[in-house]
């Protein structure tokens, strides 16, 4: 799944179109997740986390803290960064370390450190359609947007 654009119905099909994209990924590999609060990017996550070998009822937006790692095959890092004030709080933290690392680098609200981001960037953009549809589109680039 090079590239993927379609429509999700519910919460177990998000997760889904998550696991098959996630399947493709190999350590270093990062993927931006743009959408609204509630669009569905943490579902997303637990789906791409799966197809490592992480249990999804372990998988939870990071409030507290800016990263969760969790240890699947290959260890998986999940960001999000809704309440970071701005790129230099994240370098502060140290989680930019996940970022192009050892795992696969997952990222809720990216446009907080986009100037971080490798040109390499998958970019999954979730938009909420109303009730429990969702349209899910797939970049493989951030740059070719
Ligand atoms: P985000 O991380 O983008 O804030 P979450 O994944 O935490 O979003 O939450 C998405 C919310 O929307 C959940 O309450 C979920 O049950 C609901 N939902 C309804 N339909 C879908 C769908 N098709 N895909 C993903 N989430 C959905
Ligand atoms: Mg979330």
């Amino acid at each position: 799944m090079k590239s993927f654009a379609g429509t999700s119905h519910s919460v177990d099909e998000t997760m889904r179109i998550g696991r098959t994209f996630g399947e493709q990924l190999v350590a270093g590999d990062v993927v931006a997740m743009i959408g609204d609060l509630g669009a569905g990017k943490t579902h997303f996550v637990k789906g791409i986390a799966s197809a490592h070998g992480v249990d999804p009822d372990t998988v939870s937006s990071p409030t507290f803290t800016i990263a969760h790692e969790y240890s699947g095959r290959i260890p998986v890092y999940h960001l999000d960064l809704y309440r970071l004030e701005d790129t230099s709080e994240l370098l502060r933290s140290g989680a930019d370390e996940y970022i192009g690392g050892d795992g696969i680098c997952l990222i809720e609200w990216p446009e907080k450190a986009e100037s971080l981001l490798p040109q390499s960037t998958f970019l999954v953009r979730i938009i909420h359609g109303g009730d429990d549809t969702r349209d899910i589109s797939i970049h493989p680039a951030i740059r070719d947007v």
